[in-house]
């Protein structure tokens, strides 16, 4: 991981210490016998979308809240959804994704399913579980929005069933930030560009639309990529 591509002082949500103070394990949950997701959200963890305005910046004209402050609702420039971080309050919604774990996982190289640093491999390299339809190369620059795992959880998933089929292990040497996947806002009247949840917009740093972007995923890019079949070669995954 490249940590220059990183701001100096990246946003932590509420229950996450500065880079400078070691890291606390987080606790793990299960759900019968499989792991819930570092990432994933819990009912507790519901809360109603924030009032989103106009807004004039130093930079120009987008959309932002009304009582936005400062380094908590922002990075890079983009506007962050507001989501509440109760992890391991209520039930937790597999399948699903909290916003700002997500981002702290990417900005940190978190694994997505323990939460622990996914920089477990003696060569450096981080693994990335990406969905693939068959015949889909993985190439140079891919971008996804889903943080890397640890060996351990690797292992895990592919002895259990979190992984269905059409997955494949992707070795990588290096990460840089992209762009964020979010909900486009149209100018006038302020309103969002259709789209659900599940079919984010993905808007580069340098895309003129982001101004106008409700970012809810840190997307970044993989190079040095190595394509493992997870049927084949999971103990090389996890080496
Ligand atoms: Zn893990």
């Amino acid at each position: 991981m490249r940590r220059d591509q990183w701001p100096s002082t990246p946003w932590l949500p509420p229950d996450c210490p500065s880079t400078a103070v070691r890291r606390p394990r987080p606790p793990q949950y299960f759900a019968g016998t499989e792991r819930v997701p570092y990432i994933a959200p819990w009912t507790g963890e519901n809360a109603p979308l924030g009032a989103i305005t106009t807004r004039h910046r130093r930079g120009g004209v987008g959309i932002g809240y009304a009582d936005e402050y400062g380094i908590a609702d922002r990075r890079r420039g983009a506007l962050w959804i507001r989501v509440p971080v109760k992890r391991g309050a209520g039930a937790p919604l597999l399948g699903r994704v909290h916003a700002l774990r997500q981002r702290q996982a990417m900005a940190h190289m978190l694994c997505q399913y323990c939460g622990r640093p996914a920089d477990d491999r003696s060569d450096g390299r981080y693994v990335f579980l990406l969905q693939a339809a068959v015949g889909r190369l993985i190439t140079d620059g891919e971008r996804t929005a889903t943080p890397p795992a640890c060996g351990g959880c690797v292992a895990e998933a592919v002895r259990g069933r979190s992984l269905r089929s059409g997955y494949v292990a992707v070795l990588v040497e290096d990460v840089t930030a992209w762009g964020v996947a979010g909900i486009v806002y149209t100018p006038d009247p302020v309103k969002p560009v259709p789209s659900t949840a599940e079919q984010f917009t993905l808007v580069a740093y340098d895309d003129p639309r982001l101004p106008w972007t409700l970012a809810c995923r840190e997307v970044v890019a993989l190079h040095g990529c190595t394509v493992v079949d997870l049927a084949y070669l999971p103990e090389q995954i996890a080496a």
